[in-house]
């Protein structure tokens, strides 16, 4: 059966009011506040992942960066002696 996410009072399956009868929350509303707030949690995790991997990698990126920097650098040398 069917719990009111707030209150945890059951609700019956014939009861088709949308309103709590216990504590008067609205059910539809209620439950999708709680969707949205899960998702926003979800997209910050994923965004904390991305970071992390931005973290790991951005030494690698910066190592080769650095050597295209190198490499341009001797390419300039041999142009110009
Ligand atoms: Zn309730």
């Amino acid at each position: 059966m069917a719990k009111c996410p707030k209150c945890g009072a059951p609700i019956s399956p014939f009861d088709w009011r949308a309103d709590c009868k216990n504590c008067g929350i609205n059910l539809m509303t209620y439950n999708m506040e709680a969707r949205l707030d899960e998702d926003e949690k979800k997209a910050e995790a994923e965004y904390e992942k991305l970071d992390e991997l931005i973290a790991k990698f951005q030494p690698r990126i910066d190592a080769v960066k650095n050597t295209g920097k190198k490499i341009k650098e001797k390419l300039k040398r041999k142009k110009n002696p």
